[in-house]
């Protein structure tokens, strides 16, 4: 299946009652049983307000609470269409981006992303990679800022990726590459099991067939990518590369405070690659924060 085009969205989106009443039945539907009164209820949309009203006994639902469209004065289909555009964008949506094409404030645009790039992590979950029998190849990068003068590499975050080969990523922001910064990450994020990939230079390789993982390395430095026996990380190099392009070009630079919300935008979409057609209906209709 494709993922909709422009027009697509418009039909199933033509205006902000259809995306109120979409919200409504993902999150509640007919039948949805009353808080108040208790009974199976058929629900009225009312013209007053953006709510429902049980046929029993008046009690109001508001689909917009506990989601991200909370307390927000954006008009509902804007909000649906922004998120249409995370979800067919290559190289991730900027604030400026969004300014331009929804013909909202600057400082509404950028409030509105940073909300749904947060919803895209909370939907995306945290749930470790890797496994018995499965690959996860672990790399660092530093993005952010000027790689010049003495000092760039403090100026600069870094991002660590780990990859299940063909799997899912994760991305984690850690203060620097020593071993006690990164070393509790892996242990946190990667299951037993796990067979590691890494570069031969990192700090923790000695430490990483500690506990429960097998590792096997590439040495970059030998120009090597990847062994014959299939120990590479091309696969996380790729999508750094990837990341550090899109931010040079969509964002120009991100700071450090938001690096993280910017690199989950990057892995909610790596992580459906396979099946981009899905992004759309699971981000308009998984709220997790309500869920829990
Ligand atoms: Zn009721």
């Amino acid at each position: 299946m494709k993922q909709a085009n422009v027009r697509q969205f418009f039909q199933q989106f033509p205006n902000d009652d259809a995306c109120l009443e979409h919200l409504f039945n993902v999150r509640f539907g007919q039948g949805h049983v009353c808080p108040k009164c208790e009974r199976s209820a058929k629900w009225y949309r009312l013209q007053s307000e953006q709510a429902y009203s049980c046929q029993w006994c008046g009690h109001h639902i508001h689909p917009m609470v506990g989601s991200i469209f909370e307390k927000s004065r954006t008009p509902l289909q804007l909000w649906f269409y922004a998120i249409f555009l995370f979800t067919t964008s290559k190289h991730g949506v900027s604030g400026k981006e969004l300014q331009r094409q929804l013909g909202v404030t600057y400082k509404t645009a950028w409030r509105m992303a940073r909300l749904i790039r947060d919803h895209m992590a909370a939907v995306d979950g945290d749930t470790p990679i890797g496994g018995e029998g499965k690959v996860v190849e672990i790399d660092e990068t530093f993005v952010g800022g000027v790689t010049t003068g003495r000092d760039w590499r403090e100026r600069k975050t870094v991002v660590m990726g780990m990859i299940e080969r063909g799997g899912d990523a994760m991305l984690k922001i850690v203060p620097d590459q020593r071993r006690g910064s990164l070393l509790p990450v892996i242990r946190a994020n990667v299951a037993p099991g796990t067979e590691i990939h890494t570069d031969e230079l990192r700090a923790y390789n000695k430490a990483i067939p500690v506990g429960s993982y097998s590792h096997k390395t590439v040495n970059h430095q030998k120009g090597e990518y990847a062994t014959p026996c299939g120990t590479s990380t091309n696969q996380i190099e790729s999508f750094f590369n990837h990341l550090k392009k899109s931010i040079a070009g969509t964002h120009t630079s991100v700071s450090q405070k938001y690096l993280e919300a910017y690199v989950k935008e990057f892995e909610y979409r790596f992580n459906r690659r396979m099946r981009p057609e899905t992004m759309l209906s699971e981000l308009l209709s998984r709220f997790p924060e309500l869920d829990a």
